[in-house]
């Protein structure tokens, strides 16, 4: 792919010897500049059609871990507000199996259970290409071959629209023919600094003072906190609630600021899963099973022949009732984790809010104290596992509730916002249309509803 200078005479910009272009500053702004400390990469998909710019704006936020009682329990004032003059789930919204952030992420933007779009997990292996992906080597995050279904950025370039993704999970790889036109590389050192976190609001203020023809309509921002916290120091730690609400006021700047700039902008934040405090000290499989002959990532477990994986499923059937383990084809239906070679078989599900691997690490590099908060459990057989759902704008209702709902639904709420047609997928636009104001109606039909 051949990247290009951003076309707008607005932006200045500098090129890297990678071929990347990185955008630096607004020759002429109004005070607003892309802040440094969060580098966005420009791809030319050339100008928003004049379809597109007719459309609205979308401001998608992710709190990683912000579980879905956080606010209430913390009183985070500004999402409570958002809730208020908008949508919420008061009960939470329903991550998908496993409840862990890379497959929740690229679910809420595909609209596809983890086993459908193929993030089965943060790190996992896939037998047929004998390959690894893994949340923390970049060029496996950045290869597009990785990653199924169509995030909601390619589907707005591939009508017309110009999108932006910061840190979001699969915002650096071309997925479904296309890249974000502005995105960012993820940096675990450096993001979640106090500087690169008031940067993902700068840089989404400079986005939308673009001229309209580069304007990006949809705009992904990714938060690490206070999933962060909450794993080093469980839900309830006083670190955790301080990390929930200053979140909350990074939501409430962020929220005055979109409605400063006057532009028609929907605001949604949403986390991917919640927190539990980690039961009893952890439990390795092969305590329990010769895993000789398996490969292992995490707890999945990809047995090579037939008989290691029936004779590690009998082993595992009756070691402990902390987990279930199922024939990959067997996993209840309801956690949608039985069809993918990615999810490993057999199966392993926790009973309960159990750390659970199939080795220990070699002796001398156990560096990490275990986490006092962790995720990835069925949200039904544990509710702390639920995620957050906040919503206004001008395409919204006005205190609205919903009850709890699974998270592809997201996918085509959001499309149907920006006036896009999402393709198949898993999710329904009849769970979250009774939250618009035009109820859902087809686009063509959407002119006839007067705006508040
Ligand atoms: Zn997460």
């Amino acid at each position: 792919m051949r990247f290009s200078p951003p076309r707008s005479s607005v932006l200045a910009a500098f090129v890297l010897g990678l071929g990347l272009t990185l955008l630096a500053f607004p020759a002429q702004g109004q005070g607003t500049s892309f802040n440094a400390a969060l580098p966005l990469a420009h791809v030319d998909n050339g100008p928003n059609s004049a379809w597109a710019e007719n459309q609205h704006y979308l401001v998608l936020v992710s709190l990683d871990g912000f579980r879905w009682d956080y606010a209430k329990r913390d009183n985070a004032t500004h999402l409570l507000a958002i809730g208020k003059a908008g949508v919420w789930a008061p009960e939470g919204m329903m991550p998908s199996y496993p409840s862990l952030t890379f497959p929740n992420h690229y679910t809420l933007v595909t609209g596809l259970y983890p086993e459908h779009h193929g993030i089965v997990a943060n790190s996992f292996l896939d037998p047929a290409r004998g390959a690894r992906y893994a949340m923390t080597d970049p060029q496996a995050v950045s290869d597009g071959s990785w990653y199924g279904g169509v995030p909601l950025w390619s589907l707005a370039e591939s009508q017309g629209m110009r999108t932006a993704c910061l840190l979001w999970v699969g915002c650096e790889a071309r997925i479904a023919g296309f890249r974000p036109s502005y995105y960012t590389t993820f940096d675990s050192k450096t993001q979640a600094t106090p500087q690169a976190e008031q940067a993902r609001i700068d840089n989404t203020l400079a986005l939308l003072r673009l001229a309209a023809a580069d304007r990006p309509h949809f705009i992904a921002i990714y938060f690490s906190s206070p999933d962060h916290e909450g794993h080093a120091f469980g839900p309830d730690a006083r670190e955790t609630r301080e990390a929930a609400l200053r979140m909350d006021a990074l939501v409430g700047k962020l929220r005055a600021a979109l409605r400063a700039t006057g532009l028609p902008i929907d605001l949604v934040v949403v986390s991917d899963h919640g927190m539990a405090k980690s039961e009893g000290g952890g439990i390795d499989l092969d305590q329990f099973a010769g895993l000789a002959g398996f490969d292992t990532v995490g707890d999945l477990l990809y047995g090579q022949t037939e008989e290691d994986r029936a004779r590690v499923y009998n082993q595992l059937k009756h070691a402990t009732s902390q987990f279930m383990v199922y024939r990959r084809k067997d996993v209840p239906a309801g956690l949608n984790y039985n069809q993918n070679p990615r999810e490993g078989d057999p199966v392993v599900v926790a009973t309960g809010a159990y750390a659970i691997r199939a080795h220990a690490p070699p002796a001398g590099e156990t560096s990490r104290p275990p986490a006092i908060g962790i995720d990835g459990f069925d949200p039904r057989t544990l509710p702390e596992m639920k995620a957050s759902f906040f919503a206004v704008g001008p395409d919204l209702r006005e205190g609205k509730t919903v009850a709890s709902f699974d998270n592809v639904n997201v996918y085509p709420w959001m499309a149907h916002l920006l006036g896009l047609t999402p393709p198949k997928n898993d999710g329904s636009l009849s769970i979250l249309s009774g939250t618009l104001r035009d109820d859902g109606a087809a686009p063509e039909n959407r002119k006839a509803i007067d705006e508040p």
